[in-house]
C-alpha cells in the first residue's frame, strides 16, 4: 500500500504546559536527526503532532527508525486527500481494501476539525462506510469491536485517513533530562541500563573500563559496537574509553586479594565521576543489579558507592535477568553482549571475591594506593569517541 505521511503521536497529556514547547522542539530534533538517511522525508509540526511527509519514501523503513525515536506514543501510516467527498471516498475504500490480513468488520471515525467542510462527522461516517460496504464483498460495520477502525481527520490542510496504530518505545525525548554517565562494559546489562537511562530523556555518555593489553582489541570493539547500537536511540554517543591497567596492576600487587574487586570498583567510580564533572553530567548509571552476582550484594553496593556524590542511578536493580535479557534482545544489543571477550573485570578475578566488604576496611586497604593521583591520571589519558549509528543497520521487525 502506498502511504503518503506518517502521523505521530506524543505523551502531550502527561506534560506540564511550560515544558512542553520545549518537550516538542527536542523531539523535533531528534526525530529530523533519526530520518536525516532519507532525504526526501519533510517533517511538519502541527497542532499536537507531528507529520512525516515520505515523499516516495518507503513507509517500512521510516517507520523502523521512528520505533527507535525516545518520547513518540505511536504513529500511523496515512494516506492525504483533498477536501472532496468523493476523492475521501476512493482513498478510504483503497486504504481498507488493501490491508493484510482482510479485516471482517470496520468503523469509520471522522473527526471533523475544519468546521468549514459542509459534510458534518456522522454524515461523513455513514457516506463512507456505505461507499465501503457497496464496494466489498466480506466487509461488515460493527461500531462496537470492530477489527478495523478507520480514521478520518478533516483538517484545513486536507483530509488525512489512517487505519490502524504502530507503538512508539514511549519515555521522553532524549535531552530534556539532562545528562548522566553509563558504566558501559562488554556484558548483557549495562547497555540496557543505558537504554532504559536514555529512555527517561537523559543524555548518556558511556565510561568503559579497559586493560589494554591483557584485554584484546575484540574487547574494545565489542564495546564500540555496543555503544553504536545504543546511539541509534539517541543519534549519537559521546565513549570515553579509561585505561586501567596501571590501577589494576597496583591494586593487585598492594591490596589484599578479595579485596581487589571492590577497590577497582571503588577506583572506577571516582573516575566516572570525575569525567561527570568534566562533562556537565549530574548522575552515573549502572548495569548493577541486586544480588545477580556475588559482587552486587547490599553490602557491595554501599561499600562501592561511598566514594561518590553524584546519584547513581540502578535501572536494573530490581529486575531478573530475563527480563533484562528480554530488554537487550528488543533494543538489539544481546547478540553483541554474548560475544566471548574478556573486559578488564573478567581477567583480574580473585579466586573468592569478599561479598560483604565494609567501606571501612576498604579505606584501609586503600592506603596502599595513591587514589587522588591515579584517577587524575586515568582522567588524563582517557580517550574520547563520538560514536554515531551510521553503520549498516541489521534489518530487524518491528516490536
Ligand atoms: P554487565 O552485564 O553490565 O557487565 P554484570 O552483570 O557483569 O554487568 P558486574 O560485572 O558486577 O555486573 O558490573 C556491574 C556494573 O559495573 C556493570 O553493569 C557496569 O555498569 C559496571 N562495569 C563493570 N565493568 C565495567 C567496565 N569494564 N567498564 C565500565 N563499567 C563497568
Ligand atoms: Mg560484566
Amino acid at each position: 500500500m502506498k502511504f503518503d505521511h506518517i502521523l505521530i503521536r506524543y505523551g502531550e497529556l502527561a506534560l506540564k504546559k511550560k515544558n512542553r514547547s520545549f518537550f516538542e522542539k527536542q523531539l523535533v530534533n531528534n526525530l529530523k536527526n533519526a530520518l536525516k538517511m532519507f532525504p526526501q522525508v519533510e517533517i511538519h509540526k502541527t497542532y499536537g503532532r507531528m507529520h512525516v511527509v515520505l515523499n516516495d519514501t518507503p513507509f517500512e523503513e521510516v517507520a523502523q527508525r521512528i520505533q527507535q525515536v525516545f518520547g513518540i506514543v505511536s504513529f500511523s501510516p496515512v494516506i492525504k486527500t483533498d477536501l472532496d467527498l468523493e476523492k475521501i471516498k476512493e482513498a478510504s475504500l483503497n486504504m481498507i481494501s488493501q490491508i493484510d490480513p482482510a479485516p471482517k468488520t470496520f468503523k469509520v471515525e471522522t473527526n471533523r476539525a475544519n468546521k468549514q467542510f459542509p459534510h458534518k462527522s456522522m454524515e461523513l461516517n455513514h457516506l463512507i462506510g456505505s461507499h465501503i460496504l457497496r464496494n466489498t464483498q466480506d466487509l461488515k460495520v460493527d461500531v462496537h469491536e470492530p477489527d478495523v477502525k478507520l480514521r478520518v481527520d478533516v483538517r484545513t490542510e486536507g483530509v488525512f485517513i489512517s487505519s490502524y496504530d504502530i507503538p512508539g518505545i514511549g519515555g521522553l525525548p532524549v535531552g530534556v533530562s539532562g545528562k548522566a554517565m553509563l558504566m558501559l562494559s562488554g556484558g548483557i546489562d549495562s547497555p540496557v541500563a543505558g537504554w532504559l537511562t536514555m529512555k527517561r530523556g537523559v543524555t548518556v555518555e558511556a565510561v568503559h573500563f579497559h586493560s589494554y593489553p591483557f584485554t584484546s582489541q575484540q574487547a574494545r570493539d565489542k564495546v564500540i559496537e555496543l555503544a553504536r547500537i545504543m546511539s541509534r536511540y539517541s543519534g549519537r554517543l559521546k565513549l570515553h574509553l579509561v585505561p586501567l591497567t596501571e590501577i589494576q596492576t597496583l591494586i593487585r600487587q598492594r591490596c589484599p586479594e578479595d579485596y581487589t574487586i571492590t577497590i577497582m570498583r571503588r577506583m572506577m567510580m571516582r573516575i566516572t565521576e570525575k569525567l561527570a564533572e568534566k562533562n556537565g553530567a549530574l548522575a552515573i548509571s549502572t548495569g548493577e543489579s541486586l544480588a545477580q552476582v556475588a559482587s552486587q550484594t547490599m553490602e557491595s553496593m554501599n561499600t562501592i558507592n561511598r566514594v561518590v556524590r553524584l546519584p547513581v542511578i540502578r535501572p536494573l536493580v530490581t529486575m531478573d535477568k530475563l527480563e533484562i535479557m528480554e530488554i537487550a534482545r528488543k533494543i538489539g544489543t544481546y547478540e553483541t553482549s554474548i560475544q566471548p571477550y574478556e573486559d578488564c573485570c573478567t581477567i583480574f578475578v580473585p579466586k573468592s571475591p569478599v561479598t560483604r566488604p565494609t567501606p571501612e576496611k576498604a579505606e584501609k586497604f586503600e592506603q596502599a594506593l595513591e587514589v587522588e593521583e591515579l584517577v587524575q591520571d586515568a582522567v588524563e589519558r582517557t580517550e574520547v569517541m563520538w560514536i554515531t549509528p551510521e553503520e549498516p543497520e541489521d534489518e530487524f521487525d518491528l516490536f
